[in-house]
């Protein structure tokens, strides 16, 4: 029995044989061709791309049916990139003048673009070198004339053992047949975890080399739910995750049932549980895990999916979109906050030396007035459509937001004087997201509608730690009695001046944080839409007074170890399945 440890990406148990996939390296030598050979050669490639971009459209149409066009929109990208012309002529052009073999001269062009995306720190651009791999084995798959085991067609229930699952891959994996993942690297946002988690598929990342101590037809245990992989388990390890997989089947079945019912504690305090957005796409599959309303919308996103800076109309539509696939649930929209770990390539012109303090969000905003106005106009004029909320972030002195609504007032009367509708009485809020803003909590409160706790941010400029450096992740806790009591100090303001607060940092759609949340006074939380149901489980197992007194012990708590066990001890008490 061999047992190892990951990275739990996707909870759950999986029991099966191992299917190893091979580590599909292609070895592509130097080879040079003479003049003969070159026009079979461009065939050769000719026929590579044509076959490859038509695997590309079927497997985004099944993508489609099954994951939604924001999944299968993986593939838009690798379909653009292996029709684009220039791409097709850099490799003839190879062919031609260096006498490549296509093989070797296709190799070539897509290091090169590699290159340049892997200088880049943006993780969403550094996200594409993984599809950019996934494209450069399907392409050479066809001139090489190879095939890898389709694990789109498998007769057997198995799991899966490998050393990554390409995005192509990953889409195609089969809910009956394919029971877990074990993989060798990756993370919790790489994307055979943000599919395998949509699927339900029970799987650890990061493995290291599980690939060499696996043999094919081998018995495995995934516990996805701990990150843990045991090979060739004893029987009774056998018999007691069997019984670890009912009761989480079970648990899964119960949250589905919850979807429709409130989030009400059992003495019938009411919360609110809305989502965390990143794209329009996302709006109804946030509806769909019970969200009733959006909490955040990053609108920086739209910012980062173009190229270079949206126009009014695009940014527009995208917003627009939103707010109608709301209907006339709230939604809020939190100005764009590009800058420290979101920067766009075309907009990073100026590097700061440590941008996480650096021209960032709102700061960058008031830096370009005519961009942030731009941004501004289709934000309100998306706002006439539905039932929107604009909240500014990264405020630390009142000066900034009162800048901030003084632009959104003068954007206000352009739209008047084109007679352009808008949400003329739209709510304006702001990101409580720096010590400063909440050391001073009392005088925000009142200039704005409301508030939005932003943790994440809150967590990493108390701690001075930053939120993605990983040498730093260990000293990195939202539940740092120093974040708490400025968590409390901002409760304790709103409260006093009647202003709604909500929160939407990472602790909003943690388990374990619920009953201290309600506890410090808050009764809306917004998360990422997976996380909704279980928070609902946990809101609905509990009550307020014992939610009170969670919350009085921990802030006399002034270590955080003494926080996280006491809180892992009072949730085991009344959801155990989600530890
Ligand atoms: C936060 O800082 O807590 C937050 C929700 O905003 P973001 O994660 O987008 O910085
Ligand atoms: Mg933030």
């Amino acid at each position: 029995m061999i047992t190892k440890q990951g990275i739990n990406v996707s909870p759950g148990v999986a029991i099966g044989p191992a299917l190893v996939l091979d580590t599909e390296e292609y070895r592509i030598p130097r080879r040079e061709i003479d003049a003969t050979q070159v026009p079979t050669q461009i065939r050769t490639l000719d026929d590579a791309l044509d076959a490859s971009r038509q695997e590309v459209t079927e497997l985004q149409l099944g993508a489609t049916r099954r994951l939604g066009e924001k999944t299968a929109a993986i593939f838009a990208f690798h379909g653009e990139f292996i029709a684009d012309q220039k791409l097709r002529a850099a490799v003839v052009k190879l062919i031609e003048e260096k006498r490549y073999t296509a093989a070797y001269a296709f190799e070539q062009v897509i290091r090169q673009q590699q290159r340049q995306f892997q200088s880049v720190t943006d993780p969403y651009l550094k996200e594409r070198v993984r599809d950019l791999f996934d494209i450069q084995k399907r392409v050479l798959r066809h001139v090489l004339g190879r095939v890898r085991e389709d694990i789109g067609k498998l007769t057997e229930p198995v799991i899966i053992v490998a050393h990554d699952i390409s995005p192509s891959e990953a889409v195609s994996l089969d809910r009956e047949r394919i029971l877990g993942l074990a993989i060798n690297v990756g993370g919790q946002t790489s994307h055979t975890a943000i599919i395998a988690r949509m699927l339900g598929i029970p799987s650890v990342v990061a493995l290291e080399n599980i690939t060499d101590d696996i043999s094919g037809g081998e018995t495995l245990i995934i516990d996805g739910t701990h990150g843990i992989v045991i090979a060739n388990p004893e029987p009774e390890v056998i018999q007691r995750y069997r019984a670890q997989q009912r009761e989480y089947r079970e648990f899964i079945s119960e949250l589905r049932g919850l979807r429709d019912l409130p989030a009400e504690t059992l003495d019938h305090t009411r919360v609110t549980l809305c989502a965390n957005i990143e794209l329009s796409e996302e709006a109804p599959a946030a509806i769909e895990a019970g969200a009733e309303g959006i909490g955040l919308y990053r609108t920086e996103f739209v910012f980062l999916a173009h190229k270079r800076l949206p126009t009014e109309e695009e940014q527009y539509e995208a917003f627009r979109a939103a707010v109608r696939s709301m209907g006339d649930r709230p939604i809020v929209f939190r100005t764009m906050d590009l800058g420290a770990d979101k920067i766009p390539g075309p907009l990073d012109s100026e590097h700061d030396h440590n941008p996480v303090l650096g021209l960032r969000s709102l700061r960058y905003c008031m830096r370009d007035l005519n961009m942030f106005k731009t941004h501004l106009r289709a934000l309100l004029r998306a706002s006439g459509e539905g039932n929107a909320l604009l909240m500014f972030p990264m405020i630390t002195q009142l000066l900034e937001l009162r800048q901030a609504k003084h632009i959104l007032g003068d954007v206000m009367e352009d739209l008047d004087e084109e007679e352009l509708p808008y949400r003329h009485d739209i709510p304006i809020g702001m990101m409580m997201e720096t010590p400063a803003a909440a050391m001073m909590a009392d005088a925000f409160v009142k200039e704005v509608s409301f508030i939005s706790i932003g943790t994440n941010d809150l967590t990493q400029y108390t701690l001075a730690v930053d939120r993605a450096n990983e040498r730093v992740s260990h000293l990195y806790s939202p539940h740092n009695p120093a974040v708490l009591k400025l968590v409390r100090e901002i409760m304790r303001a709103a409260r006093q001046h009647d202003v709604p607060v909500s929160i939407c940092g990472e602790m909003a759609g943690a388990p374990i944080y619920t009953q201290l949340l309600l506890g410090l006074g808050l009764r809306e939380f917004s998360m990422a839409p997976k996380d909704i149901p279980e928070i609902k489980k946990v809101v609905r197992s509990t009550t307020l007074r014992r939610c009170k007194t969670i919350a009085n012990k921990v802030l006399r708590f002034d270590a955080e170890r003494q926080v996280l066990n006491y809180l892992r001890d009072e949730l085991r008490k009344i959801v155990p399945e989600t530890l």
